[in-house]
């Protein structure tokens, strides 16, 4: 299903509405958390490549949405590669929003950036990172490893972005999961001059 990134935040949303309606001194505030939500649309990107020294030749293009992909079934992301400690840098200014260690990812971290898009970052050797932390475009967040399942595969930052407003322009009905393609934005398309 949607991530569970994109549940969390529309949890937030509508609670924080719901407590502005639900409360008569507050009421009078509740487009609050919507003109929060309309400034973050337009922070601007600025985004760069998320490990250091790469180029757009460190991840195979058509690698978005490659089917068949494991257990994921369709990978969601691009696979950067890069020697293990390599410094991974937030794509984009943003905020932590968890950093986890254990399952597919491995260490990994999420960032809130710009646009309300998620940023994950992925299979991470360290976590030079918190949660909370502000971070720039270009802010040291961690390494490249190989852990989660990268286990025994070359040393990769897979990177991914998650928008929970969806964008119904990239719904794909020829793809495996293609409606998914509306909450799974391609990194590739901006990271490419
Ligand atoms: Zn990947």
């Amino acid at each position: 299903m949607i991530t569970n990134t994109t549940k969390r935040f529309w949890v937030v949303l509508l609670t924080s509405v719901g407590f502005l309606l639900r409360n008569p001194a507050f009421r009078k505030w509740f487009w609050i958390p919507f003109a929060i939500v309309g400034i973050g649309f337009l922070l601007p990107q600025n985004m760069v490549i998320p490990v250091q020294g790469a180029t757009t030749k460190s991840w195979d293009d058509h690698s978005f949405w490659a089917y068949p992909w494991g257990t994921s079934i369709t990978h969601k992301g691009i696979d950067i590669f890069a020697d293990k400690g390599t410094p991974v840098v937030a794509a984009t200014k943003g905020i932590v929003v968890y950093i986890h260690e254990g399952g597919k990812g491995g260490k990994s971290v999420m960032v809130l950036g710009p646009k309300w898009r998620f940023h994950y970052y992925a299979h991470l050797d360290e976590i030079d990172t918190f949660p909370l932390a502000p971070v720039g475009s270009g802010s040291v967040i961690g390494t490249v490893g190989d852990t989660g399942n990268a286990k025994g595969k070359p040393p990769h930052l897979h990177y991914a972005i998650t928008t929970p407003f969806p964008y119904i322009n990239l719904k794909d009905n020829k793809a495996v999961h293609g409606w998914k393609k509306m909450f799974y934005l391609d990194p590739d398309t901006w990271l490419r001059p």
